[in-house]
């Protein structure tokens, strides 16, 4: 690669000169700096190819680089993205949608620096005062150790016995967790049932199957006794008798309580790592509960009882951030100034975001996408740090059009620090506000990955590209409804914000939920509904094992696909399954090989044996109408969906068509789930359920990461499903399927305390006619 010959240029500008990751065509770019710029395009035209996987990873792996050899010999050396040159790059941060980290450690308050910032101002001003910052952390545990420490006089050095103490503000009880966990012990036993009959209900369990038998063979209980006649004794050997020495089919063994031995067995596991069965009954049988002693603040005594004003730590991190800002502002001690406009500064930003609603002490991993990139931004935007390159993923996603204006707001507030700002962004609000626009496309896959416009916002109105032309689309209100066939009946719903709400969810129609972040819409649909509805949650959450999976194996086309090259050519379908003697032994038919890295995230690069095809030669001269089994894997799912519907078979091209159905043509059939945006994962999840007829389905916010061309076609698919008998409930914040919906329930009026009631039910046309709620307003100005 050439040397950077353009000081002055890089000083203000981002050079790209050949970009050719995924389906970029070569393509050549200039971009400026401390600006911000926002990339556009129907979905996979390739913008996250450029803006995340060119720009923001070569950015990455360049500051890989400055760590040592030693550190760098455990990273691939061709981790370099596909392009000729860039340069002017300077460190770049990714702030994507990913959720935050599950680790029950972690809270909205730690991950960003607003608990750092509280116990400092508690260690400065509490009573009783009771040491440094660390006395307030629940994430700090108390430790006292003696231990020798060398004393150096002159030149004798001499060992001498030293007691370190440290105050951490950690409850010993339940280690700064907050609860304490048991088992619901009528989710493990049926008491109606006896051993014989099945009362174990634990996975693994069955009657008379070896886990069972343990039980049932043990001596200490009747196997053909229900529970529910044991004797006292009876019942606590079976659930909690300590390990005692037994013969079980005539080897000494021990026999220990159902309850111990699941904790040790179920319980000691991570959560996440967890089969889907496995964790659901984990979810279903843990019951937590506050731990005792702190009573769930997380906190030691002496961090509990310290107060400013009467509030301990516990008190103002369990307060809204609305609240905890007004409270902070109001302090009046002299000499925390600095301290208290930092403080507030993050407050505020929590507050102008959108988030005002959360407390510091909610845990990190229950945020929602979007609630989760905002906090990520957060931290950004009280960093000290400047020219940075910020890249970010759809910030609008979650956010109700009321909303966008604030995030906007933060958006340049991160450029005026003196930050370039890179935004993927379909939102006609966020386009608005760039100093430069980038349009790629014409359309998705290998129909895209050119840059089609460049240049500010009146250029791209009067462009003729696919973006400039939708970017002032308004829609009719939809004036004929469909009518409903039935309800879900919700009664006094009071769970999180909801306020003892009464709402009759319409059947065998579309319905859409709405309302601003945080005014309760999630939790209604996931948390409130009768359990006996048999209600399928297609949402974009992550899909397991998605690095070996793809949209061929997921959706099960490759089976027929297999079948299909076996018959033709006389030989088994398992040759052409990656993972079979078939296929590549490097990469073990994935087509690119992983390195896993302990310091960083893993990286992958594309399998050299044998280069991309994922199979052995000799699997390659089997061919199907003219294409291997790596043609097809190479193929994108619209090339799929021609090929076989001329091939056939049959069932291979119906699920091809439910992919092209969903909008993801331009996905290749080989491409990993794991590479796949949450909008993506979504509606992949969505082609499969098709499958089903009938139904309840539930979607959240489907338009997530689809251009405003794409919408019309998402609007058509809801319609077909319907028409087909599913009844469709969608959260969404799109004023097109607003105006398309009908039946709209209208969740408000605020966020958080100021949510949880219904301020709207009705159709599109009343919404707009009454138009008194906030998403009546915005519907009203988006409608012809
Ligand atoms: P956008 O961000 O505009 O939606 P992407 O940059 O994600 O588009 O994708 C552009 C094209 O590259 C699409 O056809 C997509 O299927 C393909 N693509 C993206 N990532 C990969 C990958 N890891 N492997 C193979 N193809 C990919
Ligand atoms: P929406 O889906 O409309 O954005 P949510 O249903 O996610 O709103 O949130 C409604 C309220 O419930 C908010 O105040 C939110 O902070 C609170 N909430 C949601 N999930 C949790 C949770 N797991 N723990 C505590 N509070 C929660
Ligand atoms: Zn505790
Ligand atoms: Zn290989």
């Amino acid at each position: 690669m050439a040397m950077a010959q353009h000081p002055a240029d890089s000083h203000d500008t981002i050079r790209v000169r050949g970009a050719r990751e995924n389906n970029l065509k070569n393509v050549d770019l200039d971009l400026p700096k401390r600006r911000l710029t926002v990339f556009t395009g129907v979905s996979g035209s390739g913008k996250s190819s450029l803006a995340f996987e060119t720009i923001a990873a070569e950015s990455k792996r360049l500051v890989n680089e400055t760590y040592s050899a030693f550190i760098q010999g455990f990273m691939p050396s061709n981790a370099r993205p596909d392009v000729d040159l860039l340069d002017g790059l300077t460190t770049a941060i990714v702030v994507d949608q990913e959720r935050m980290s599950t680790n029950p450690r972690s809270t909205v308050g730690t991950a960003t620096d607003a608990n750092a910032l509280l116990r400092i101002l508690f260690s400065r001003i509490a009573e009783p005062h009771i040491g440094g910052p660390q006395a307030y952390s629940f994430n700090t545990p108390s430790v006292s150790a003696q231990g020798g420490i060398t004393v150096q006089k002159g030149n004798n050095p001499k060992r001498q016995l030293a007691t370190y103490n440290v105050t951490g503000g950690m409850c010993p009880t339940c280690e700064g967790r907050g609860t304490v966990s048991d088992l619901d012990v009528d989710q493990i036993i049926d008491r109606n049932l006896s051993l014989e009959e099945g009362a174990i209900t634990v996975p693994g369990y069955k009657a008379g199957g070896w886990a069972v038998r343990q039980f049932s063979e043990s001596g200490f209980v009747d196997p053909a006794k229900k529970i529910k006649d044991y004797t006292k004794q009876e019942l606590h050997d079976l659930l909690y008798r300590e390990p005692s020495k037994v013969k079980f089919q005539g080897i000494n063994t021990t026999y220990e309580g159902l309850v111990p031995k699941i904790k040790t067995s179920f319980l000691q596991k991570d959560r996440a790592s967890m089969q889907p069965h496995i964790r659901a009954f984990v979810d279903r049988a843990v019951a937590f509960t506050a731990c005792p002693d702190c009573g769930g603040t997380r906190l030691a005594e002496h961090a509990r009882t310290s107060t400013i004003e009467g509030k301990s730590i516990a008190d103002v991190c369990a307060m809204p951030i609305v609240e905890l800002r007004d409270w902070v502002k109001a302090l009046k001690v002299t000499g925390i100034g600095p301290l208290q406009d930092n403080l507030t500064g993050i407050l505020d930003s929590f507050v102008d975001i959108g988030l005002g609603y959360l407390a510091l002490d909610r845990p990190a991993g229950s945020l929602s996408g979007g609630e989760a990139q905002r906090t990520k931004m957060i931290k950004h935007l009280g960093s000290a740090l400047t020219d940075v390159t910020y890249v970010f993923d759809e910030p609008t996603v979650g956010l109700h059009p009321h909303d966008i204006d604030r995030m906007n707001n933060l958006l340049l507030a991160l450029r005026d620090k003196g930050n370039t700002v890179l935004v993927v962004e379909h939102k006609p609000e966020t386009i608005a506000i760039a100093d430069h626009i980038v349009d790629i496309g014409p359309l998705a896959g290998s129909h895209g990955g050119e840059i089609i416009y460049e240049g500010d916002l009146k250029g791209l109105q009067s462009s003729d590209t696919v973006t400039g032309k939708h970017l002032a689309d308004k829609v009719a209100l939809k004036e004929t409804v469909r009518k409903p066939s039935g309800a879900i009946k919700v009664r006094g719903a009071d769970t999180h914000n909801l306020q003892n709400i009464d709402v009759d969810i319409p059947l065998g129609i579309l319905t859409v939920i709405t309302g601003v972040a945080g005014s309760g819409k999630s939790t209604l649909l996931r948390k409130s509904l009768p359990e006996t509805e048999g209600l399928v949650y297609v949402d974009q959450s992550e899909i397991r094992g998605s690095r070996r999976s793809n949209p061929a194996t997921y959706t099960g086309l490759l089976d027929h696909i297999r079948k299909a090259f076996a018959k033709e050519n006389g030989v088994k379908p398992g040759l052409f399954s990656p993972n079979s003697e078939g296929a590549c032994q490097v990469c073990k038919g994935l087509a690119v090989v992983y390195t896993e890295l302990s310091f960083f995230e893993s990286v992958s690069s594309p399998c050299e044996a044998c280069g991309g095809d994922r199979f052995q030669d000799h699997v390659l001269d089997y061919e199907y109408h003219g294409k291997n089994i790596a043609d097809v894997f190479r193929m994108s799912v619209g090339e799929a969906a021609q090929f076989f519907a001329e091939a056939g078979p049959k069932p291979a091209s119906t699920i091809l068509d439910r992919l092209v159905n969903v909008g993801l043509g331009y996905v290749a059939l080989g491409q990993p789930l794991s590479t796949l945006s949450g909008g993506e994962r979504q509606r992949n999840k969505l082609a499969v359920q098709m499958a089903e007829k009938g139904g309840i389905y539930v979607l959240d916010e489907p338009t997530a990461g689809l251009h405003l061309a794409d919408i019309e076609q998402l609007l058509e698919l809801l319609d077909r499903m319907v028409d087909s008998g599913i009844s469709v409930i969608v959260i969404e914040h799109h004023q097109a399927v607003m105006a398309h919906a009908d039946w709209i329930i209208d969740l408000g009026p605020g966020a958080g305390t100021e949510g949880g009631h219904i301020v709207f039910e009705g159709t599109p046309s009343e919404l707009v006619t009454s138009a008194t709620t906030l998403t009546g307003k915005h519907l009203a100005e988006y409608v012809q």
